[in-house]
């Protein structure tokens, strides 16, 4: 008897066992999809994963439906690489599968698909079969695959719906089809010829018979002297009362060019290409250092500041790569980010350029799935989100990694929660490649890696260019407050700063991190904030309970009526989100434009694209937003940046505040003056002398390291303890309570490490679910596997037993 082992796309860590023929399992590869039946009625798309003639004991074998693919889609190092993912990070394999493949690779009898909008298909061109189906597909909107199947009277059917969904006549259903196009906008400049100040006198000599071309020419010299910032062709019309035909004439007779933004950025790197390729010396130096690192690490972090050209390092090194035919993944905290990047590297590799993330189309997904498999030219380089790791990689040379920092790169929910920096260090060691980290702000544990010999380390400390790393000036918020030096949330040295940078043309970001978490009790006197005594964390105001307490011991203590540092009675708890910012600017500077970038700003297709769209071509002269704005963006005419409160980011209830506050502060800060102007940035605080703050004035990257690492250790996280989070829900109260104090008590008797909790999160209930956390730390020199064993037998003696099993649990292994 023959076998195949297969993995289901369920919430499901075993593999299962399929009976096949003999020439099935000659067939058969590793890394096919087969349709198989499970359950009473459904058929699902599973993937081969080994061949053997092993009967099963524990169940009777049934046979599969179909073999879907001629060729293996999944390679032998992605089997593994998802194994591994799945006992690091303690999933199921089954959900390291369905969260990997585009969802076009997992046809279930329950998807829903229809017909392509605006395909023409020739009749003629379908089998009998797959007529039918585009038949009734133009009689009915969308249909499941079960229903196809009474169609077709056929029980799979998944080889036809492949076939069409490659054909472009089908898709599924819940696709984003809309492709994103930057809008652009045309602008009006003087030929050189005419652009000085004898410009003037000369073209209204030369256009004295042309009056209304004449008034073209003064109205441009008007809004030329009002403001620098560069003039829209509607702008000029509409001032001049003309009309478009009008301006043509100007711009045939080559007094006037029209120019887009964007493409002006494009051409003009494109013009400096052989210089481009020219790295400064600075640059250079990091290049080599990096190529020597690699000579005997795996991994190397590149700390560069911000504005270093980390960028151009990156171009350099993929260069060498892509020559000797390797494969290169440039991982990205950010989707949004990717169309910046992408001009920038297609400008040097041409369509050697993929791109992979989850707002694609089904259908492009599955195209550069195929593209990468098939190591083909068009795909050399991919250019993705976390989610690109999972791509079937033939030859992988290098894996770039910018902002390695950025949170963004762990997954929350749902299963797998990994972590992809981590994921993608793993699985560049199979293919024996290399992996460049970049950041400005490192995090700890990387920066604890590179100083401790485990990764290379090269830093740039210098700006690209000669540019001057911005000024950076603190404003005490008490001082302010108690001199009524204040409009609104605004101090006087923030608004004299911004009046001038507008009045320059400039543009500005204001920086507001507002959280959803119930606000910190604030003293107005001092700045207070209490802490927890036996964490490094700041309490967290609790207004039902009239309580503080501390997130991750439970301590809790009744709600001061006084601040125990001055004794004020003057306490207050504080928040003020972006909405109100960007309302205080509109009144202070009514004919400026502001712009907002947050989650509800947005939270709609390409919302954040847009937002970045408008601030480079000029429409929003201020810009206020969350730690969105932090992410690596590449903004010219950036000249004042200002935080408009630094302590609610410094006290947040996370071990790490600091850390974190530290990188979003100087990432922002590096947001300003990116070309040849110095740049100026405000920090507004309660606390000037914190020391984060002063880090960060002072761009002392090592001082923020060092004294973070010492409280991490003083404290118990990482680098020194891996944490293991578990959070368990349920709509019980009274059953969730008991159940985590059963697997609390548990875990504490039989792990001989620290365990936490069990704890009422903040958000302690959502969409009706109660929530509970344990907290496990595991020091470094404990071993890993066996812990995580254990942790798991305890997690399934827990769902052994009955009243417990509906409870939910969720284990986020290094959570972030
Ligand atoms: P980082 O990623 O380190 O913040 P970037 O790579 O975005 O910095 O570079 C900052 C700016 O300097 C960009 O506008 C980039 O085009 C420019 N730049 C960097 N290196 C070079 C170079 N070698 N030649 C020309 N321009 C460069
Ligand atoms: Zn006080
Ligand atoms: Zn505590």
């Amino acid at each position: 008897m023959y076998f195949v082992e297969v993995i289901l796309p369920l919430s499901l860590s075993k593999t299962f066992t399929y009976r096949v023929s003999e020439a099935e399992y000659n067939y058969i590869k590793k890394g096919m999809r087969i349709a198989v039946p499970f359950g009473k009625t459904k058929i699902y798309t599973a993937l081969a994963i080994g061949l053997h003639q092993d009967e099963p004991t524990l169940y009777e074998a049934k046979e599969i439906h179909q073999i879907l693919d001629e060729m293996p889609i999944v390679t032998e190092i992605q089997i593994t690489h998802w194994q591994w993912i799945a006992s690091y990070y303690m999933c199921a394999i089954g959900d390291v599968y369905r969260g990997a493949m585009p969802s076009a690779f997992l046809l279930e009898t329950e998807t829903v698909i229809s017909k392509k909008h605006d395909v023409f298909v020739l009749e003629t061109d379908l089998s009998d079969e797959e007529f039918l189906v585009y038949d009734a597909l133009l009689q009915q909107s969308s249909l499941k695959i079960q229903d196809i199947s009474s169609i077709l009277n056929k029980r799979n059917v998944f080889p036809i719906i492949q076939k069409m969904i490659d054909k472009n006549i089908l898709v599924l259903d819940e696709e984003i089809i809309e492709e994103y196009k930057p809008k652009l906008v045309k602008y009006i400049r003087l030929s050189s010829e005419y652009d000085s100040n004898e410009g003037l006198a000369l073209l209204l000599e030369l256009l004295k018979n042309a009056k209304k071309q004449k008034d073209i020419v003064l109205s441009f010299f008007q809004l030329k002297a009002l403001d620098k910032k560069p003039i829209a062709v509607k702008q000029l019309i509409e001032k001049s009362e003309t009309s478009s035909s009008i301006l043509k004439a100007l711009v045939d007779k080559n007094i006037f060019e029209e120019y887009h933004i964007q493409e002006d950025r494009v051409s003009f790197d494109q013009n400096i290409k052989e210089k481009y390729l020219q790295l400064s010396v600075a640059q250079q130096n990091a290049f080599d250092g990096i190529k020597t690192s690699f000579q005997e690490k795996e991994v190397c972090l590149l700390h560069g500041v911000t504005s270093s050209g980390k960028t151009e390092i990156y171009i350099k090194l993929i260069e060498d790569y892509i020559k000797e035919g390797k494969q290169v993944l440039y991982l990205l905290p950010e989707i949004a980010l990717t169309t910046q990047l992408v001009g920038r590297l297609t400008a040097y590799f041409g369509n050697q350029v993929a791109v992979f993330h989850s707002k694609y189309s089904n259908n492009e997904r599955v195209e550069v799935w195929k593209q990468v498999l098939e190591n083909s030219p068009k795909a050399k380089i991919v250019i993705g989100a976390r989610s690109s790791l999972f791509l079937p990689f033939q030859d992988l040379g290098l894996v770039i990694i910018d902002e390695e920092h950025e949170q963004t790169f762990k997954q929350h929910d749902p299963a797998p929660r990994y972590h992809a920096r981590d994921s993608a260090i793993v699985l560049a060691n199979s293919h024996q490649s290399k992996v460049l980290l970049g950041s400005a702000t490192p995090s700890l544990e990387t920066y604890f890696n590179a100083t401790n010999d485990k990764f290379g380390l090269v830093e740039i400390t210098e700006r690209f260019g000669n540019v001057m790393m911005p000024e950076i000036e603190l404003v005490d918020l008490k001082d302010k407050y108690f001199r009524k030096k204040m409009k609104g949330h605004f101090s006087d040295t923030l608004l004299e700063q911004m009046a001038e940078a507008l009045s320059l043309g400039e543009q500005i970001i204001l920086f507001q991190n507002r959280r959803g978490y119930s606000p910190v009790l604030e003293c107005l006197t001092c700045g207070h904030v209490p802490e927890c005594p036996q964490c490094d964390v700041s309490l967290t105001y609790h207004k039902n309970k009239n309580q503080l307490r501390c997130h991750y011991c439970g301590y809790s203590m009744a709600k001061p009526t006084n601040c125990h540092q001055c004794s004020s009675v003057d306490l207050t708890t504080k928040g003020f989100g972006t909405e109100q910012i960007e309302m205080e600017i509109k009144e202070l500077f009514p004919e400026k434009k502001v712009g907002r970038m947050d989650q509800d700003t947005t939270r709609g297709k390409y919302g954040y694209e847009k937002i970045i769209d408008s601030f480079k071509n000029r429409e929003i002269d201020v810009l206020v937003g969350t730690q969105m704005l932090a992410k690596g963006l590449d903004f010219d005419n950036v000249s004042l940046v200002g935080i408009m409160n630094a302590d609610n980011m410094l006290y947040h209830p996370d071990f790490r505040a600091f850390e974190r506050s530290f990188q979003m502060m100087t990432q922002v800060s590096g947001r300003a003056g990116r070309s040849q102007k110095r740049g100026k940035v405000i920090i507004q605080t309660y606390n000037p002398n914190h020391n984060t703050i002063q880090q960060v004035t002072n761009n002392d990257y090592i001082g923020m390291y060092k004294e973070q690492l010492y409280d991490r250790h003083i404290f118990k996280y990482p680098p020194y303890y891996r944490l293991v989070k578990v959070t368990m829900k349920h709509r019980d109260f009274d059953k969730l309570k008991e159940g985590a104090l059963w697997l609390y008590k548990v875990m504490n008797q039989h792990l001989d490490i620290p365990v936490l909790g069990p704890e009422e999160p903040v958000i302690s209930r959502i969409r009706n679910e109660y929530i509970r956390t344990i907290l496990i730390k595991i020091p470094t020199n404990k071993p890993l596997g066996s812990t995580k064993k254990t942790i798991q037998k305890i997690l399934n003696s827990f769902e052994a037993v009955p009243q417990y099993r509906p409870i939910k649990v969720a284990v986020n292994v290094d959570f972030y």
